[in-house]
């Protein structure tokens, strides 16, 4: 495992290793709601949303948080410092689409999130229909002296599926996106979702040769699950939606990781939902279980991120 990007207790780029290598500290994420809504749900872009959204909180005029972020920062923060020793932090602007307002409501919330004197930066999630220039300017200028990170939903590359699941853009809208990101100083991470409605294995692949041609910093993966409340429920129920195997999930991401060029740090691989609104899959795995199924699959097939790129590790799809 020649890389020096790779973990190589993990044999993958893992975020947590990246960031502690960048700050020199254990670095956690802490999620606050900054009171977005979403122009896929609100009618300016589509309505109804993904298939797959979980719209049990949201509200079309969006939703004045129940607590101030500097709030919901201290709480996050002292979770992680108390179980982690987490001594500095990102926030992550997670909930609805955070690049959704006025430059104004912007500036004002990422600017008191990076007041805090443990905040080393922010995380952005966003969609690629949703980055105006002046939000764009704003995160660059922001970059200039703090780390930021937009993370930008694709979800899948092809059109055909990202308009069957009402994702509402399309894969030109990203790589478009990507473009205008690219070169001003922000870090990008691109979300991924594998298991949709017709989607092969060699489709869901490709995404990983995609990638390695773009200017992508990270990348989230996870398997689409549906959850109480989802039009995607409503199809699983109605039988249009099969979940994935655990064992097919598993081999999937490894041949993902392998085909995934080692620089690109990997902040997640697995989803998860509380057990009160999970509908399917249930594999009745934690999250860390999840994540060592799959360091652990990579170990028993002695591969590691990005081997197959150059030819080091040859193993075959399927062989769980
Ligand atoms: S872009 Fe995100 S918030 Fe908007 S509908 Fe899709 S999943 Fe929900």
């Amino acid at each position: 495992m020649p890389d020096q990007h790779l973990n190589p207790d993990l044999r993958i780029n893992s975020y947590g290793t990246w960031l502690r290598r960048r700050f020199g500290c254990r670095v956690s994420k802490v999620n606050v709601d900054g009171g977005f809504t979403c122009p896929n749900r609100d009618g300016t872009r589509g309505t109804g949303g993904c298939v797959y959204c979980d719209n049990s909180s949201f509200s079309p005029g969006g939703t004045l948080p129940d607590k101030p972020i500097e709030q919901q920062m201290a709480e996050g923060m002292a979770y992680h410092r108390t179980r982690l020793g987490s001594e500095k932090f990102i926030v992550y602007f997670q909930k609805f689409t955070n690049t959704y307002a006025p430059e104004a409501k912007l500036r004002d919330l990422y600017g008191r999130a990076l007041a805090h004197p443990d905040v080393v930066g922010i995380s952005v999630g966003t969609r690629p229909d949703s980055l105006t220039d002046e939000a764009l300017d704003l995160l660059e200028e922001l970059a200039r002296n703090r780390y930021v990170c937009i993370e930008l939903g694709l979800q899948s590359m092809d059109d055909a599926i990202l308009s069957r699941i009402n994702r509402g853009h399309t894969l030109a809208e990203y790589l478009r996106a990507v473009e205008r990101i690219a070169g001003r100083g922000i870090d990008l991470c691109t979300h991924l979702i594998y298991g949709f409605p017709g989607e092969t294995r060699d489709g869901f692949l490709r995404t990983a040769g995609l990638i390695a041609t773009l200017p992508v910093n990270s990348v989230k993966l996870h398997q689409l699950h549906a959850v109480k409340g989802t039009r995607l429920a409503e199809m699983y129920y109605r039988r249009e939606f099969t979940p994935l195997s655990r064992d097919e999930y598993v081999t999937a991401a490894c041949d993902f990781l392998e085909l995934l060029p080692p620089q690109i740090a990997v902040q997640r691989l697995y989803g998860s939902a509380p057990l009160a609104i999970r509908v399917a899959p249930t594999w009745g795995l934690k999250n860390n279980q999840m994540w060592y199924a799959i360091v652990n699959e990579l170990k028993r097939r002695d591969s590691w991120q990005g081997c197959r790129l150059d030819g080091a590790c040859s193993s075959k799809v399927g062989n769980l």
